[in-house]
């Protein structure tokens, strides 16, 4: 196992499509568990595999993260990651592992079924709401290259842009609230 290094915005590489895995071998297992210690340690609760400049399209998820208490939840590691059901509309506050520093709230499906391959290679689905719900929306767009901020209203990316820049320059890399 080993930690990674986590690709910040506004890297090119987080904006890339990812490629479907076509065969899941030690490889894939490997990156799949360094992607969890890397979330772990961070601490996130999710990890998509741009965001440690991978281009499998591979995530990691553990939404029970306890800032005092630290893991007791359930750690999903999926494979060609595939929404395949959505229902409903809920608000999410998100913040991103690649973007420390900015929390901003954004639209999601309040319910989806999740649907891939698990880490042998053997099919897995997984039907969510709240923040799992999210989570896994969030890292999904991630394979696709897209960012949670992408969700915001144009003014409202601008102003995230015009901050975010300026804690680049002041060289903070601090994260704050819930970060996947
Ligand atoms: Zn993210």
């Amino acid at each position: 196992m080993a930690l990674l290094d986590i690709v910040l915005h506004p890297d090119s590489r987080l904006r890339q499509k990812c490629e479907p895995v076509t065969e899941i071998n030690d490889e894939i297992r490997r990156l799949l568990g360094d992607m969890a210690e890397t979330m772990y340690s961070a601490p996130g609760i999710g990890l998509a595999g741009p965001q440690v400049a991978s281009s499998h399209r591979v995530i990691v998820v553990d939404v029970a993260y306890d800032g005092d208490n630290g893991y007791g939840g359930k750690l999903y590691k999926i494979v060609n990651p595939q929404v395949v059901e959505r229902e409903g509309v809920m608000d999410s506050e998100e913040g991103c592992l690649s973007i420390p520093g900015i929390i901003e709230t954004v639209k999601r499906a309040a319910t989806v079924v999740v649907e891939g391959l698990d880490e042998n290679g053997d099919p897995l689905s997984v039907e969510a709401e709240g923040l799992l719900s999210a989570c896994l929306q969030h890292e999904i767009d991630h394979l696709d290259g897209i960012l949670f901020i992408d969700h915001l209203s144009k003014l409202k990316q601008h102003l995230v842009k015009t901050k975010y820049n300026k804690m680049l320059q002041q060289g903070q890399h601090e994260y704050t609230g819930r970060t996947f």
